[in-house]
């Protein structure tokens, strides 16, 4: 393609990241730039590895008002979210979690046969099935057709919706109120943010609460995890960005919790600012603890590019010298996570030779951008590597006891957050 013809091409991004999505202030400074990467679901079958792959902006930004962290809105949802290769229920740590909350929140609320659970992004039911042997009535929110289709297959009752005021409006129409809304793992990648928000407050009753789960803030940049950064996320949320997104739409937090997922992150509570429900000591305390750490200040922001340009230099002197050495190496999993750091650290198949997944969607297909192939875990035993790079690194834990008998020919493991460490899982560890 010619200078020229490059110059005709629309800047589609370029624009759409100048003001705040939650405040609409002008959005002037940069969290970190993580180059041009492609859509990091965006999976391919071997007939398209050698077609044109779009690459977008990873350009990340902080509002100098409210501290939102966020992307520009490079890509539109319609093209990320109706099909989605994430499928909640293939981690087993993940639906523990899940049961767990739902026997907690039933008994905490008093929920029973009237009440209405509501769940946006709902995925393949991996949560909202554990409310249905409490009997508890609920209804999912799921735009991506084929992981919803695994949840209404499951019986649980399901919309292939985006959700937001409009659809909000609608349910309200059909008599239903919501007395629980949960969004896990969702409020991130919603790109119309206010309209999200504003929809939960319309839906939810006067006395029900909103819980929503996202990683925090504090903890990406504490543990150095800008691998979770990719174009899905849009945001990137500290309890001090919650308040005030709470306070606009008429709602307010009352408790919080944290909690070790995805990294870690954070378990809000929400209810109508005008609800007789007193807010508990731990938001004022996580509000208090993010101050003193300079989350309302812009300049504890611009420090963390440097951490993550030394992080990639690190991995890479390691990969280098262990392919020099003549190791094989090989990855576990191929998360959306993964491929933000494949893609900013140039890791392709000349380090490692393949990875493996549990999902068989992904199977047979190659990571994008890099075009790593992805073979079922079998292949570790066939191949015997010397290394295997954990590419779910939150998962380390499971995935190393699942897989510790790659130290019966010498296997070891690196995790590459928050620094590069090397793991042998015949050394007993704390
Ligand atoms: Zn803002």
């Amino acid at each position: 393609m010619s200078v020229q013809v490059l110059d005709a091409l629309p800047a589609a991004g370029a624009r759409a990241a100048a003001t705040c999505r939650l405040c609409g202030a002008r959005l002037e400074h940069t969290f970190v730039d993580l180059g041009m990467s492609p859509l990091c679901e965006s999976f391919l079958p071997p007939g398209r590895l050698d077609a044109m792959e779009p690459y977008f902006p990873l350009r990340v930004l902080v509002c100098g008002s409210c501290f939102l962290v966020q992307l520009g809105e490079y890509v539109s949802p319609e093209n990320i979210f109706r099909e989605y290769a994430y499928f909640s229920s293939y981690s087993t740590s993940w639906v523990a979690h899940a049961k767990a909350y739902c026997e907690m929140i039933v008994a905490r609320l008093g929920l029973g046969p009237d009440s209405l659970v509501v769940e946006l992004a709902s995925n393949d039911g991996y949560l909202l099935q554990h409310f249905l042997p409490l009997g508890v009535p609920v209804l999912g929110i799921e735009p991506a057709a084929n992981v919803a289709k695994v949840a209404i297959d499951s019986g649980i009752a399901t919309r292939v919706e985006f959700f937001g005021v409009a659809l909000a409006e609608a349910l309200l129409d059909e008599g239903r109120q919501a007395d629980l809304i949960i969004g896990n793992n969702v409020l991130a990648q919603v790109p119309d943010l206010n309209d999200f928000v504003a929809g939960m407050a319309r839906l939810l009753a006067p006395a029900g609460v909103i819980t929503l789960e996202f990683p925090h803030l504090e903890r990406l940049m504490a543990d150095n995890q800008f691998d979770t950064i990719y174009h899905e996320h849009f945001s990137y949320f500290s309890l001090i960005a919650i308040e005030h997104l709470a306070a606009c739409h008429g709602l307010k937090l009352i408790d919080v919790e944290e909690l070790s997922t995805h990294g870690g992150s954070l378990r809000v509570y929400l209810a109508h600012a005008g609800a007789p429900r007193p807010m508990s000591a731990s938001v004022s305390a996580l509000l208090a603890r993010e101050r003193r750490q300079g989350f309302g200040d812009i300049a504890t922001y611009a420090r963390f590019a440097q951490q993550v340009t030394r992080t990639k230099r690190r991995l890479l002197s390691f990969l280098i010298a262990a392919k020099d050495a003549g190791k094989v190496i090989c990855g576990y999993g191929a998360p959306g996570k993964g491929n933000t750091l494949l893609n900013y650290c140039g890791i392709g198949t000349d380090f490692l030779e393949f990875t493996v997944d549990r999902n068989p969607y992904k199977h047979g297909r190659f990571t994008p951008g890099m075009h790593i192939p992805i073979h079922p875990v079998g292949a570790i035993d066939e191949f015997k590597p010397d290394y295997v790079l954990i590419l779910p690194w939150n998962l380390k834990d499971e995935i190393i006891q699942q897989m510790g008998h790659v130290g019966a020919w010498g296997g070891k493991f690196i995790v590459p957050i928050p620094e590069m460490t090397v793991i042998d899982p015949k050394e007993p560890r704390s």
